[in-house]
């Protein structure tokens, strides 16, 4: 037995499913999952003492590698003054106008704890404002763990094969509307239905939860326009496409203005954080300013804000940052490609700068149905193929690959050479 499986069959005891998040058990690719002991940069080390190349990267918030010098000193500085007050400190705004600066359609935010908080959040304040209770969702995007979203909603739910989840009251999602990526006539449909109901349309303008989807030209600017016509809100969920795809996200990418976003993952630099922030006018409607109630005791730890906002200023001050991702998006996923074609798989590459995902499936994938044909037993050996030569990919197929600053061309390299030796076969 090695360390690891030792310490899962221990924490099996403690915990459900030995974890606290339930990818992190490799259920779906039968292996035990590594513990994690260290990282530097892009490599992790096991407890094993085990290297790996981390294209996993904490879920998207290591954009810049791990333990960045500059990130750490901030966060160790703000330890010594303590670790949480409960009162107002100067890094909450420190960090909120630094998003504010980054992304224009952000004029005010509240932080919060994670993602999933911040969708919930994201969606009262919707409700709230616009004094409509529906949502439209999109099947296969994932939007955290909150009861009104968990319909259809991609990632660990897909390939546990369990799109919904027990213990949530259909009074809970009566309100939730289904629609389908990049498919704007199912959105349509809806809006002629019931438009004067519909608070908001929620959406990851990259879907990256069913593997990584990319938005069909016209599909968020029929969002958008629908969205006006019907007085709904868009609100975009850039938890990982914000900061990752550019320094204004998905939406300075795409060019298209949602009325909300919600961050979380890269602002938190590793930290519990999310956001939820946009238009005045609708953030005022939050308390103490309006009347959505929202709070949180560690919301805008002193800790956590000062990992963003060294996180992020890095990446304001550094812009040629994004174009280095890009380029090393470009030759990876390219490299990847032309491997998989040369051995005759007739799989299917999505990405979009550092963020992609390889399907094994033959067929386009555009949206939830056709993210399911992928042959998830294929990626699952090899996955287990690469993570023996020393490549930590995400343990299950519709989850993303993320690059980071910090990988090199050589361990690129060393990654395409596993995969060449595996497809060879
Ligand atoms: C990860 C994720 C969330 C949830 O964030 P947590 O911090 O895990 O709660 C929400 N939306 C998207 C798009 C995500 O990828």
């Amino acid at each position: 037995m090695t360390r690891s499986e030792q310490l899962f069959e221990e924490a099996k005891h403690y915990m459900p499913g030995g974890v606290n998040s339930p990818v992190r058990a490799f259920g779906s690719i039968g292996e035990a999952p590594r513990f994690i002991k260290r990282a530097e940069g892009a490599y992790l080390w096991d407890e094993d003492g085990q290297r790996y190349i981390d294209f996993v990267g904490s879920w998207g918030p290591m954009l810049l590698g791990h333990n960045r010098p500059e990130i750490l000193e901030s966060v160790l500085d703000a330890c010594s003054r303590g670790l949480s007050f409960g009162a107002c400190t100067k890094a909450e705004t420190d960090l909120a106008k630094q998003i504010c600066e980054m992304v224009p359609s952000v004029e005010m935010l509240r932080m919060v704890n994670s993602g999933t908080e911040a969708v919930m959040s994201a969606v009262r304040t919707a409700r709230g404002y616009t004094k409509r209770d529906k949502i439209i969702k999109f099947t296969g995007c994932y939007h955290g763990h909150c009861d009104a979203m968990l319909v259809k909603a991609g990632s660990g739910s897909m390939t546990h094969d369990m799109p919904d989840s027990a213990g949530v009251p259909k009074g809970c999602t009566q309100d939730t509307l289904l629609a389908e990526y990049n498919d704007s006539d199912s959105v349509k449909a809806h809006f002629e239905r019931e438009g004067k109901q519909i608070a908001a349309v929620i959406i990851e303008p990259v879907a990256a939860n069913m593997g990584v989807v990319l938005p069909e030209p016209g599909f968020l600017e029929n969002l958008r326009s629908l969205c006006t016509r019907y007085g709904s809100l868009l609100i975009f969920d850039e938890v990982i496409t914000g900061f990752r795809l550019g320094i204004s996200g998905a939406q300075g990418l795409f060019g298209v203005t949602p009325d909300l976003t919600v961050f979380g993952k890269i602002i938190g630099a590793g930290m519990p954080v999310g956001a939820y922030g946009g238009k005045r006018c609708i953030m005022e409607t939050v308390s103490p300013a309006g009347t959505v109630y929202q709070a949180g005791t560690l919301s805008g730890n002193p800790v956590a804000m000062s990992a963003g906002y060294a996180m992020l200023t890095i990446l304001k001050n550094n812009p040629e940052i994004y174009d280095h991702l890009n380029a090393m998006g470009d030759y990876f996923f390219g490299q990847l490609s032309k491997i998989v074609k040369e051995n005759g798989y007739p799989y299917r590459i999505n990405y979009t700068g550092p963020l992609g995902c390889l399907f094994f499936t033959g067929t386009d994938v555009k949206d939830y149905e056709s993210a399911k044909t992928s042959d998830t037993q294929a990626y699952a050996a090899y996955c287990r193929h690469m993570l023996e030569h020393g490549i930590y990919l995400a343990p299950a197929q519709f989850e993303a690959i993320f690059l980071s600053s910090a990988h090199t061309k050589a361990m690129l390299d060393e990654t395409l050479e596993a995969a060449q030796a595996y497809f060879k076969r």
